[in-house]
């Protein structure tokens, strides 16, 4: 691996290898009629993997369209130079109407209050808002109610600063496509966007699935896909996973920053929740802690790679600092590690790698979790 530059101001850092994103959002691409659209994800800043790097990768890799959660992340793209569509996935609230249109931002909508405050404000700067209606098939998160799709439709249709750029509902359990609950969604979703062309509403781009239901139902696809945790190499779940080959795109590197030989019996970190437990143990700090995304719940329980090795953490995880343990094992003899040297907590190092998932499994959540933590602190550096 070669490593092109460090963050200067800090033992720790998160690369990126937009290689991986690029060949993963091809694949994508691949698993589509050439007439259906690629909307790739990119909300919390590309989970945890930059926004705008990653957003233009897939530009240059086939992207039709962008999606992010808050107009602040859809700014922040703009600002960057993105020119696709860009889809807030909620309803944000209406005193982010002048951000919209001044950043061409397609909200999502769902009450006929935001979708008028809206058009009001487009009609007084001269424009026409685009917008997405998002419909409720059984997620029950947001959305109008996929039997109340016409009222709603007859309630703000009529005005001339809005109009419909797409439809689409988002599935619960899109793992499990042949599971009555996805079916009973996609049906309703169907029907009710059935519904809408029969009285006349133009529905625009028919959208409804994230990275599983893409993978696994691909008669779901419609008119685009909106696709976030594969492009990142991600596996949605066991079944993608033994349906696609993905790159994973993260991996999360430090520096040895200190090193000790406390003798046997000494504590090592906060509530001493780790004694050496025996003679010639080495303790190694690196510079990353519970707020860079390494969990507290994985203290004492998760590893790191040492020149292809895996070794110990030991003591509780501090929000900055973590120790791991060298010591002697029957297997091997392990070897002294010095400031400076480098240290794998996610990605491959030789022969032996850590994963995004072995920390989710530990930690009893999932790679989307543990994929966002490492983008709260950390600096990037991407090759
Ligand atoms: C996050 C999100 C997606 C992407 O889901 P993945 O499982 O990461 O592919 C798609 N649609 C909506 C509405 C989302 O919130």
């Amino acid at each position: 691996m070669v490593v092109q530059k460090e963050p200067w101001s800090r033992g720790a850092w998160v690369e990126i290898d937009l290689g991986a994103i690029r060949r993963n959002t091809r694949t994508f691409k691949n698993l589509l009629d050439p007439r259906e659209r690629l909307c790739c994800v990119v909300k919390a800043d590309a989970y945890g993997h930059g926004a705008l790097e990653c957003a233009r990768i897939m530009y240059s890799a086939g992207a039709d369209m962008f999606a992010v959660a808050t107009v602040s992340e859809g700014i922040e793209l703009r600002q960057g130079g993105v020119k696709l569509p860009i889809l807030i996935l909620s309803e944000p609230p209406e005193t982010a109407i002048d951000a919209l249109l001044e950043y061409e931002l397609m909200p999502s909508v769902y009450t006929s209050e935001f979708a008028l405050a809206l058009g009001e404000r487009a009609v007084e700067a001269g424009c026409v808002a685009r917008y997405h209606m998002a419909i409720e098939t059984g997620m029950n998160r947001i959305g109008v109610h996929h039997t109340e799709v016409i009222d709603f439709r007859r309630s703000i249709d009529f005005h001339r600063g809005i109009a419909c750029d797409g439809v689409f509902t988002h599935f619960a359990t899109a793992d499990d496509p042949d599971g009555w609950d996805y079916k009973l969604q996609r049906r309703r979703f169907e029907e009710a966007v059935a519904a809408m062309h029969e009285a006349g509403f133009d529905c625009g781009i028919v959208h409804c699935d994230n990275t599983p239901a893409m993978i696994l139902d691909p008669a779901s696809h419609y008119d685009m896909v909106r696709a976030g945790i594969g492009l990142y190499g991600l596996d949605a779940c066991e079944r993608t996973s033994r349906a696609v080959q993905l790159d994973p795109a993260m991996s999360v590197r430090a520096r040895v920053s200190r090193t000790t030989d406390p003798a046997m019996g000494e504590g090592v970190g906060y509530g001493y929740t780790y004694r050496v437990p025996r003679a010639r143990v080495q303790i190694c700090t690196l510079p990353l802690g519970y707020a860079d995304g390494v969990s507290r719940t994985l203290s004492n329980r998760m590893d790191v790679l040492f020149r292809g090795m895996r070794l110990r953490q030991v003591g509780n995880i501090c929000m900055d600092q973590l120790m791991v343990e060298i010591q002697e094992t029957s297997r091997s003899v392990m070897p002294e590690a010095e400031i400076g040297d480098l240290m794998t907590i996610i990605g491959r190092d030789g022969d032996a790698e850590i994963s995004l998932d072995e920390h989710a499994r530990l930690r009893g959540t999932i790679n989307y979790e543990v994929a966002c933590g490492f983008g709260m602190r950390l600096e990037r550096i991407y090759r």
